[in-house]
């Protein structure tokens, strides 16, 4: 079925004239939904008589020619949207009652109906003075309530210059302009033909079906119908707890379906940072979504893109000027290795750079060739035999407590395995591939920055380009920018001032010389980029790495893209996320969590059952170990763990035996005391044995 609303700028301009004009020509049944007053002809009569087509049943009929919601007042008729049903016509005009903002009852409008109807609009507006402004307030009412305006017809003398202003100011086309007739008959209104623009229109008008309503649904309902069809990540269905029905969130909180409030530990998966539904941020893709929504980026460009990569190259450590935009973690991290093996193509001719080095326990997401470089964190396995080759470097794991002797003895030993590596390798390698600082995935273990610098500069020596996975550490996560920013600090400001976790990025005996470069030649970001509200991933490279590929031979070009490309709704929220960074009083947030990390670990670690204690910037992780309970991925003791927190009200989900806290920068202290609190009782229950929801699960979680 096909149907038009048709509302006026104004009463009494026309529209009962145009609806008839228009059901004549398009063959179209007529509807008045409510119709305020009865002596005389009514507005259906009227058409019937001029258009001689069907007309439907009023669903209201007011006596007194008012506004409906005075006349339904005098009636003693209270106006209701659930009456109004759309009569069932292959193609049918439904016309308003006077303009878009007519009151119809307490609190609904014309536009309400429009809304429950779920049909495009045309305006009708007049072609005299004051039509500007009308035209131009009722097309921006429309596209604020997200209803499609097809377009405007214009009644009275021609005047183009009205014309023109409406379809630029108003954005919305003129599809006919009606001059006034000396005498309406149903000859007079067929000798005026429809235009193209408006026959054209007319075809594609499509009524919505209007999409059913979801009735109130209780919480078992919702969790059925999910087991029906969704197939979740990371979970065994057979084995697994029912899903958590989350309907709402703001700032850290997430609400269930029955209003029950949650702390959102862990970012949802790490992607949040200015807390849930930030205003900032969807007004940010509200505005995108009403100008630009999606276009190709072959080709083609746009400013929110324009000005994202913009902003990442000014915040990025120095020289990565050059940003390709993808969807997601994974693909900024394919794109990069795609990177890397065609610049060595581009550079010394194919099949010469056979091998990736990765970190042992790296993770860097699901696709292909992000899972052969984090093959080692044995998420993996069903594939192993369709991944490409890498090797993998020894990770020299630091933890508050470490001796520190140790774990010197442990990055020494790494580096030394990178260098006999590299003595043989340096010529078939094409990459090599970190999460610096953290790895997230593995168990958010923890580097020093001093080792990563030291192996950012060994290989760099020996020209082999260095990735970045930064999808995690990126936008404030480890108190700055970019987790490659401590490298540089440890390089410039090493005895200067030091930052609250020193014995991080401190660590001069590995004694590297003040002259190397420590950024990476290729950077990935995606989770925060977005501030956790859109899906989309960008990859950032160094001008050597991108002059590479400039060549006469379209072949030497990166032939890699999605059709999301740089969508304009991720730029914008991205843009927004990063204007919210690049204001102070996120920092002071980042720098206050950081502070009430420090002191809760140190209550913590106090805890038998709490080992290896370690922090980064808002990241705060520790291991848990209870005799009798084994902690390793598919355990009960993760599972139980989880499912005691979310009973009281804290989203965490373990891996393995690690338990760890990346809150939303915005999460109060006294929030984050409390999740410590609750975290240090429900260990005490644990230890005690009294913790004993008998968890018949045994599901594999990952992260
Ligand atoms: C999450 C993650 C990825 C993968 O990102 P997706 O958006 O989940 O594909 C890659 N690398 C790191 C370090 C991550 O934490």
């Amino acid at each position: 079925m096909q149907a038009i609303f048709i509302s006026g700028t104004d009463t009494n301009i026309g529209k009962t004239i145009t609806s008839a004009w228009l059901a004549l020509h398009w063959q179209a049944d007529y509807w008045k939904p409510v119709q305020s007053g009865l002596d005389g002809e009514s507005d259906s009569e009227t058409v019937a008589r001029l258009a001689g087509c069907k007309t439907h049943a009023e669903a209201y009929r007011l006596q007194s020619p008012l506004s409906p919601h005075q006349s339904a007042a005098i009636d003693g008729v209270q106006i209701e949207l659930d009456n109004f049903m759309l009569p069932a016509a292959p193609r049918l005009i439904v016309e308003g009652a006077g303009g878009l903002m007519v009151p119809l009852a307490e609190k609904v409008l014309i536009t309400d109906l429009i809304t429950h109807l779920h049909l495009p609009v045309i305006l009708v507006a007049r072609s005299t003075l004051g039509t500007i402004n009308h035209t131009v307030l009722s097309a921006k009412a429309l596209k604020a309530n997200s209803t499609p305006c097809l377009g405007v017809i214009v009644v009275g003398p021609s005047n183009p210059e009205n014309v023109k202003s409406i379809e630029r100011y108003a954005g919305v086309p003129i599809l006919a302009e009606l001059p006034l007739l000396e005498e309406v008959t149903t000859e007079s209104l067929k000798a005026i033909p429809l235009p193209m623009k408006l026959a054209h229109v007319l075809k594609r008008a499509a009524a919505f079906e209007p999409p059913a309503l979801p009735a109130p649904d209780p919480a078992m309902r919702l969790v059925e119908r999910d087991r029906a069809h969704c197939w979740h990540p990371f979970t065994q269905a057979q084995t697994a707890a029912a899903p958590l029905p989350i309907v709402r969130a703001e700032g850290p909180y997430l609400f269930d379906v029955h209003g029950k409030r949650y702390l959102d530990a862990v970012s949802s998966w790490w992607v949040n940072l200015h807390g849930h539904s930030n205003p900032v941020i969807a007004q940010a893709i509200s505005w995108q979504a009403h100008h630009l929504e999606q276009v190709m980026f072959a080709g083609i460009t746009h400013p929110p893109a324009i000005e994202l990569a913009e902003k990442l190259a000014q915040h990025a450590p120095g020289g990565l000027q050059h940003v390709f935009f993808s969807d997601n973690g994974s693909t900024a991290i394919e794109v990069a290795l795609k990177m890397a093996c065609q610049y060595w193509v581009n550079m010394e001719g194919p099949g010469k750079r056979t091998r990736f080095l990765a970190m042992r326990g790296g993770y860097h997401g699901d696709t292909f060739g992000a899972m052969a470089t984090g093959r080692s964190s044995n998420f993996y396995e069903p594939f192993e035999n369709w991944l490409f080759k890498t090797d993998f470097l020894p990770t020299p794991l630091y933890w508050k407590s470490r001796d520190e002797a140790e774990l010197l003895a442990d990055e020494k030993q790494s580096l030394h395995c990178l260098k006999q590596y590299l003595a043989k390798h340096a010529r078939d390698l094409a990459a090599f591939i970190i999460e610096p600082l953290i790895q997230g995935a593995a168990g958010m273990h923890m580097m020093r920055a001093g080792y990563v610098a030291q192996v950012v500069s060994e290989l760099k020596q020996h020209g082999i380009p260095v990735i970045f996975d930064e999808v995690m550490t990126g936008f404030g996560r480890t108190g700055k920018w970019f987790a490659a920013h401590h490298l540089t600090a440890t390089n410039a400001t090493r005895s200067a001032t030091q930052t609250p976790h020193q014995s991080m990025s401190g660590n001069s005996s590995l004694g590297h010389s003040s002259l190397v470069n420590f950024t990476p030649d290729i950077l990935c970001v995606s989770k925060g980029l977005t501030g956790g509200f859109m899906p989309m991933g960008a990859t950032l490279a160094a001008p050597h790495i991108y002059n590479a590929f400039l060549s006469d031979d379209v072949g030497k070009a990166l032939l890699h893209g999605h059709s999301y490309t740089a969508n304009p709704l991720g730029c914008a929220a991205a843009l927004a996320n990063i204007r919210l960074l690049e204001r102070e009083h996120v920092w002071n947030e980042i720098r206050a969590q950081q502070t009430t990390h420090s002191m809760e670990l140190e209550k913590l670690s106090e805890h038998p059952a709490v080992k290896r204690v370690r922090q980064c910037g808002t990241v705060a992780a520790f291991d848990i170990e209870v005799p009798g309970l084994e902690g390793g991925y598919g355990s009960k003791l993760s599972q139980r763990l989880r499912e005691t927190l979310l009973d009281r009200g804290l989203l965490m989900r373990p891996l393995g035996n690690t338990l760890y806290f990346i809150a939303p920068y915005c999460t109060p202290a006294h929030d984050l005391i409390d999740a410590y609190e609750t975290v240090g009782r429900v260990l005490d229950e644990l230890m005690s044995g009294v913790t004993g929801k008998n968890s018949s699960t045994d599901e594999t979680q990952m992260f």
